[in-house]
């Protein structure tokens, strides 16, 4: 204890405090009785303000979209039989279905990653085509699932959180970060396809902080 504050009850855990920066896991007595200490407790106080910045740096991380360089990473680092590729869908508006916005893909990159080969951080995606998306392709042969990552330049808000192929009844939802899952195809499948993008309405549009920390 500081010497501020050598006549107060006895300073939170560390747990609680950072519980209580999160606004989860702590009875309203709990929280009531953290927040009259933080009210009197300089030391406690500069804890919190500290894990707010961390929280609210790695809120910031957590909701981006994934980097192609983590993608190859990634890669570098997976099964031999992992495939990966990229995927770019060009608005096809005489096909929007209502509010769902109809895109035109073309697999622009496939490899397996190999030593040698293009990777995905060879192209850069903030010079796609204006108003195109792009898909990142992963495959997960373990659960047999192929991962997706969706990369949009515009603003978090504006980035669309489903999608659904052309023939297909599914459809992918996408996270915070725009991953998403659907099952195994080939690549050149995917090929040459009408997409929809949308925008679910229901969706909650504001995440609480440990909803954000916990991939929600
Ligand atoms: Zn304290």
């Amino acid at each position: 204890m500081s010497k501020e504050n050598n006549r107060l009850p006895s300073c939170p855990s560390r747990r609680e405090l950072e519980l209580f920066c999160l606004q989860t896991g702590l009875s309203r007595a709990e929280k009531l009785r953290v927040q009259r200490h933080l009210a009197q407790c300089g030391k406690c106080r500069r804890t919190c303000r500290f894990l707010d910045r961390c929280n609210n740096l790695l809120c910031m991380e957590m909701q981006r979209p994934v980097a192609n360089t983590a993608l190859d990473l990634a890669k570098s680092l997976a099964p031999k039989q992992v495939r990966y590729g990229l995927l770019i869908c060009t608005p096809s508006p005489d096909h929007n279905q209502g509010a769902a916005k109809a895109y035109r893909t073309q697999l622009v990159f496939s490899a397996n990653g190999e030593a040698g080969r293009n990777k995905l951080r060879d192209f850069d995606l903030k010079k796609i085509p204006q108003g195109s998306l792009a898909l990142r392709l992963y495959t997960d042969p373990k659960d047999e699932k192929l991962l997706l990552f969706l990369w949009e330049p515009g603003p978090r808000e504006s980035r669309p959180d489903r999608l659904r192929w052309s023939g297909r009844r599914a459809s992918v939802s996408f996270n915070r970060i725009g991953a998403g899952g659907m099952d195994l195809s080939d690549f050149s499948h995917l090929d040459n396809q009408l997409v929809y993008f949308s925008k679910s309405i229901n969706k909650k549009s504001r995440l609480r902080r440990w909803e954000i920390l916990c991939g929600r």
